[in-house]
């Protein structure tokens, strides 16, 4: 039982960067030799630790980097990456710090381009990178089919902005049963880029595709693919999670152990009230660290030598308590919230989420610890 105490005894998120080359091995294996891979790193690197992936897969060869927005960019610059990165919805007030951090914007409206070649200009700017992105059915970003005319003229009318790509993305990529309408997609996206491509007279490079969209939709891949949540050990299904290894691990440790008597309630508002003598135990991490209320009142569990606690009573801000009733262990034994036993899509499920949301909770107050297993 000694290797189940708790390594660190405390809430730690393990980052392991083997898992994240294995992970990218997997997904460049995938790839035609020539298809290009952007790792996708906002959102703290889907809630792990930006910087040391980053800096991890300029290691691995990675050819671009993508964030959702301008100061996850500039945090990326911060710790040394000299990648080009795309900034994918940029807002206007960061355009002049995007030109300043050589930040490349996701240009995805005719608002967005002109306030983006006012600044360009005013910066004096001679072919800044852009990408042009283009909705081909998730309604969500980009250009119509309709604007290609507009961007090809507004274009003419500057040298302060070049296009580096034009890029979509698709709505449904790991859902079989929407084939059709992601071919419906693909096949709009390069008769969309063709058209755009013809009038310039030189030939940006074009991405459409996600994780699942590198597994399912070889015919996709066009020069480049944005994959995220594939790097961290994830897919949208059992499959392809059975391909991929975890890159977080979120462990936490017994605070105290209290013997409850039937009728006893454990937790705010009552709501565990308990039928028989129970043991529980209180873990310190709660909703301000990503673990949802949802998970509360026996929806979600955590691990404890290999078996299931669920989670009793609602979850508080900073802990848990957790039903041991038959488990044995001591204060002080090692918690697994996310780990061997207990997939970030297994108990992501437990709140009808899914293992982006989970891990992108994960808030900044728990302990990051970078290591290579
Ligand atoms: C987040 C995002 C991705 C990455 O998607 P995964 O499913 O995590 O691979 C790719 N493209 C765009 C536009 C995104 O917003």
């Amino acid at each position: 039982m000694a290797s189940e105490r708790q390594k660190f005894p405390e809430t730690v998120l393990e980052i392991d960067l083997t898992a994240l080359g294995h992970n990218y091995n997997y997904l460049t294996s995938k790839l035609k030799p020539e298809t290009m891979l952007m790792g996708v790193v906002k959102a703290f690197g889907y809630g792990s630790d930006a910087n040391a992936v980053a800096k991890e897969l300029v290691q691995l060869g990675v050819d671009y980097f993508a964030v959702a927005y301008t100061p996850e960019g500039v945090a990326l610059r911060d710790a040394g990456i000299e990648t080009p990165i795309l900034v994918l919805h940029p807002q206007p007030n960061n355009f002049e710090t995007l030109i300043d951090r050589c930040l490349e914007p996701a240009i995805y409206s005719t608002r967005i381009f002109k306030a983006f070649v006012a600044i360009a200009e005013e910066k004096a700017q001679k072919n800044y990178p852009v990408h042009i992105k283009f909705n081909t059915g998730l309604n969500r970003l980009g250009f119509g089919e309709n604007d290609v005319a507009w961007i090809h003229d507004a274009l003419s009318e500057t040298s302060s902005i070049k296009v580096r790509s034009i890029f979509s993305h698709l709505a449904a990529s790991e859902d079989l049963n929407e084939r059709d309408f992601t071919l419906q997609q693909i096949t709009q996206f390069k008769k969309i880029s063709e058209e755009l491509i013809k009038k310039l007279n030189y030939r940006p490079f074009l991405h459409q595709s996600n994780t699942s969209a590198i597994i399912n939709y070889p015919e996709a891949q066009f020069d480049l693919v944005r994959t995220g949540i594939g790097l961290y050990g994830y897919g949208n299904s059992p499959e392809e999670d059975n391909e991929l290894r975890p890159v977080a691990k979120l462990t936490s440790v017994i605070s105290q152990i209290h013997f409850i008597k039937p009728n006893e309630s454990v937790g705010y508002n009552r709501s565990h009230i308990a039928k028989e003598h129970e043991k529980m135990a209180t873990i310190p991490i709660g909703h301000a660290d990503g673990i949802s209320r949802q998970l509360g009142n026996n929806r979600g569990a955590v691990i404890i030598h290999g078996q299931k606690a669920p989670i009793i009573g609602n979850v508080c801000m900073d802990m848990i308590m957790v039903n041991i009733t038959d488990i044995a262990c001591e204060e002080g034994d090692m918690v697994t919230i996310i780990g061997e036993n207990q997939s970030a899509s297994t108990l992501a499920l437990s709140m009808n989420s899914i293992s982006y949301e989970l891990l992108t909770a994960i808030s900044q107050r728990v302990k990051r610890v970078v290591c290579r297993k």
